[in-house]
């Protein structure tokens, strides 16, 4: 494979922002010390640039799971473009790349096909034919006017939050070079590597409770790590879904920052999947697994007796989706107002039926381990 030329440009940038941290920062915070401003500035910034990433750059143009006002898109902009991730344009690009051709060694950009250390970062370090922007993925995101202010001045916005602004609040607060080590230098490596493991880890470790066909992970770590980004099993599945972690107790602070947005005003649309589909997904995947089990048990004396069960579940599984589809059908074609409340009830009531089947199919795939 023609893995092109080295990229000097991106090589130094992300070679040397490493090296700088690793080595100044530690050798400042001995030698001199960092403020308490420094710290407080280094997780601000953190935390902004990660949201910036997650509900600017990922989940509102990349996936367009909500819609935001033009306030909050600059704001996403701005604190998005810190995170020296190249522009929203480009990011989205690829990345719409790599939820279409997920795992496919030529054109995912960041396949961890091929490898850990390039989903991580090699893939950025060589200008590789797959690394060329197909900007015809992207025609929305060329009409949006911030989006494009953004890609157009992006080298000088980068200067300007990583730099400019990091030396301007540490003067302000008497610690200039402590708050530009940490909340500059520091903070951008930090955010660099949590957003690459993504790519990298997040395809490799963790849970896949909805899908197999590809290789996203769910990771509880990760996500806490990432602010939630980290359910990529989930994500990979359902794109358009504003959240990435679905539970209440999901570590996802960008499906809050994007939740509490829409409280004050500020986005709407936020799109979410049918909970019937996803527990559709992870039943599925349930039976799929269940079989597989099966199979590894043939000389089990219930061996029979538990595929007929298994077989019938899933037939019943089958009409209940079967249902469910009709039900959609039905309301597609009378308008929500006629039949809302009796389909809601219906909907509810196939949920729970759903609910119902995956405890019974756990207790089924527990007896195969006696
Ligand atoms: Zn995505
Ligand atoms: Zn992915």
């Amino acid at each position: 494979m023609d893995e092109g030329q080295r990229n000097w440009p991106v090589t130094l940038t992300l070679g040397l922002t490493f090296a700088a941290a690793v080595i100044a920062v530690p050798w400042y915070g001995i030698a001199v010390g960092f403020s308490g401003w420094a710290w407080a500035f280094f997780f601000i910034f953190l935390l902004a640039g990660g949201v910036g990433i997650g509900s600017g750059y990922h989940r509102l143009w990349s996936h367009r799971t909500y819609t935001a006002s033009r306030p909050l898109q600059w704001f996403l902009a701005v604190i998005g473009g810190m995170s020296l991730q190249n522009s929203i344009l480009i990011w989205s690009a690829r990345h719409r790349v790599h939820h279409r051709d997920v795992d496919d060694n030529d054109k995912d950009p960041y396949s961890i096909g091929r490898g850990f250390w390039f989903a991580h970062v090699g893939w950025m370090l060589r200008d590789y034919k797959s690394g060329v922007v197909d900007e015809t993925i992207v025609p929305d995101l060329k009409k949006n006017p911030v989006v494009m202010w953004q890609h157009n001045h992006y080298l000088s916005l980068v200067l300007v939050t990583n730099v400019v602004l990091p030396l301007a609040l540490g003067w302000m607060v008497g610690d200039m070079w402590g708050v530009f080590l940490l909340a500059g230098l520091a903070r951008l490596v930090v955010n660099h590597h949590v957003t690459f493991f993504i790519n990298s880890l997040a395809h490799m470790w963790g849970s896949q409770p909805y899908t197999d066909e590809n290789s996203a992970r769910d990771n509880g770590f990760l996500a806490i790590i990432t602010y939630g980004e980290g359910y990529h099993n989930y994500h990979h599945l359902f794109q358009a879904d504003y959240r990435n972690g679905i539970k209440w107790h999901h570590f996802d602070l960008n499906k809050w920052f994007i939740a509490s947005c829409a409280a004050m005003g500020l986005a709407s649309d936020l799109k979410r999947t049918p909970e019937f589909k996803i527990e559709r997904a992870r039943l599925d995947m349930e039976f799929k697994r269940a079989r597989q089990r099966l199979e590894a048990h043939e000389s089990n004396p219930k061996w029979k007796d538990l595929v007929e069960t298994l077989e019938h579940e899933y037939e019943q599984f089958l009409a209940t989706v079967k249902e469910w589809q009709a039900l959609q059908v039905e309301r597609m074609q009378h308008g929500k107002q006629v039949l809302a409340e009796k389909l809601d009830a219906s909907f509810h009531e196939l949920e729970d039926a759903l609910r119902m089947q995956r405890k019974r199919l756990t207790l089924l795939t527990a007896q195969l381990a006696v």
